[in-house]
């Protein structure tokens, strides 16, 4: 029968081979949860994966759900993405779906297509120790520990020892809808702790991220991160700085863009974390920017929560702003202008922001304009205000100006009302209040001194 040989390859597979990890756990047999023992229905499961599963299944190789997928519907949450866990090679899961592209270097891996939906179908990957010396092809440990190449395959049982937490190590099998928990996942499910598979300075060494991954899973299951982990990042936190600067972004959206934002930050605050990942910031944090922060990501996450869309350059505006302030106040000896204090902070902070994460241009460029338009919307000479309402930026710009004021930056009050007023009168009111706060600005004969031409001041620290 299918399903008994299914099993007994799985338990071939760990007879023939001495796990490395085998040592800190007393059984290595894989405790089988059948299907009326457990709550995850296929109902559950997107019709995508589903069709992913049973072609894998269809064309004999082994096929599981695994990860979050799996993790998050038992806890009865709705799953971000579904990951797919096969023993076929990403080149024979190619050839098995027509909607297929293959992706990645340090982690090879399958996306199958279906319109905007996208599944993650991952070969078993065995751990590097395991690999051995003569597995030269897909293994790539720099002297630190890092891995910089994880291609080398395995069985299902490697794949789950090299998972990050138990939490994730969890495999739907489509064979029996059974479930298959290796590390002790379920318990930790129920006991709400992230902890680490293996040993945590080895595992953290080998990903540093790893460190951001505990705090992101922390803060969306609010689960407890075991305290051998929490010694273990507090002792090997510097790693961060080695990760490279274009990864660390994406963890950072993953931690701010999914409805936990806050939480993420409380605890990356907790851990030193914020540190590794926004220096300035944390360099210049007070309590203003401190509540600026959480506004700004409470507001994030109750718009997740709506479905309504968050751009990510005004998240990122949002976390530099006391980096910004901070840059302001070293300039505001200058001879410059408002508009140039802000243009020039704005400019210095993210050039030094790029050294830890590579912000793209197309986020650089809006955050610098909601940084500017700040200062735009603080004078209101004329009929400027009218030129700036219609600009793509203003509403983003508004938003923060209010979250300052919230925030308990002082002198905006009167600034926040009239802009919103103005954007809910006619447009003959309009131009009275544009008259009116014209006249009420500096007297006649008294014009403010001309600032002098936009000079580049280098940051001096
Ligand atoms: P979510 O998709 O909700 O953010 P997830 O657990 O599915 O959470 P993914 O980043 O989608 O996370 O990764 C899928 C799975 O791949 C994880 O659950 C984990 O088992 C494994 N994984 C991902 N990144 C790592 C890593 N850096 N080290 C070890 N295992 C990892
Ligand atoms: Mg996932």
């Amino acid at each position: 029968m299918k399903l008994i040989s299914f099993w007994q390859r799985i338990t071939r597979n760990r007879k023939n081979k001495a796990h490395p990890l085998e040592q800190d756990v007393n059984n290595s047999a894989p405790k089988i949860i059948h299907r009326k023992e457990h709550a995850l229905s296929r109902k559950d499961i997107s019709e995508h994966a589903l069709k992913v599963l049973y072609r894998l299944k269809k064309a004999s190789y082994e096929g599981f759900l695994v990860g979050g997928g799996v993790r998050d519907l038992l806890l009865g949450l709705h799953p971000k993405d579904f990951d797919v866990a096969t023993n076929a090679t990403p080149e024979q899961v190619r050839k098995l779906f027509g909607n297929c592209r293959l992706i990645g270097r340090r982690f090879r891996l399958a996306h199958v297509h279906f319109g905007r939906d996208i599944i993650e179908v991952a070969t078993f990957r065995t751990s590097h120790d395991q690999a051995g010396s003569d597995q030269n092809s897909g293994d790539g440990v720099t002297k630190d520990g890092m891995i910089v190449r994880d291609n080398v395959f395995g069985s299902l049982e490697d794949d789950a020892w090299r998972r990050d937490f138990t939490v994730n190590a969890l495999y739907y099998n489509i064979y029996d809808f059974s479930i298959v928990d290796y590390t002790g996942g379920l318990k930790d499910i129920e006991n709400k702790n992230i902890r680490i598979i293996g040993d945590a300075d080895e595992r953290l060494q080998e990903d540093p991220v790893r460190m951001l991954r505990a705090v992101r899973f922390a803060a969306k299951l609010n689960f407890k991160i075991e305290d051998s982990l929490s010694a273990s990042i507090k002792a090997n936190i510097h790693l961060l700085d080695g990760v490279p600067t274009a990864r660390l972004f994406e963890e950072v959206l993953k931690l701010f863009l999914h409805g936990h934002a806050l939480a993420s930050y409380e605890l990356l605050k907790e851990y030193d974390l914020l540190k590794h990942l926004f220096r300035q910031t944390a360099d210049n944090l007070d309590d203003t920017g401190d509540r600026f922060i959480t506004q700004a990501l409470i507001n994030t996450d109750v718009r997740i929560k709506q479905n309504k869309p968050i751009a990510p350059a005004f998240l990122y505006a949002a976390l530099l702003w006391p980096a910004v302030k901070a840059e302001m106040d070293k300039l505001k000896y200058e001879d410059l202008s408002l508009l140039q204090v802000y243009q020039i902070a704005g400019q210095n902070v993210l050039e030094n922001q790029l050294k830890q994460i590579l912000i793209p241009k197309r986020f650089g460029i809006p955050m610098r304009e909601i940084w500017t338009m700040q200062a735009r919307l603080a004078s209101r000479k004329g009929k400027r205000p009218l030129k700036l309402l219609p600009v793509p930026r203003f509403r983003a710009s508004y938003d923060f100006l209010l979250l300052r004021e919230q925030s308990g930056e002082t002198q905006l009050k009167e600034l926040c009302e009239w802009w919103t007023d103005i954007q809910q009168v006619s447009e003959e009111e309009q131009l009275t209040m544009c008259k009116k706060v014209t006249m009420g600005g500096h007297k006649k004969g008294k014009r403010p001194p001309k600032k002098k031409k936009l000079k580049i001041v280098k940051e001096n620290g």
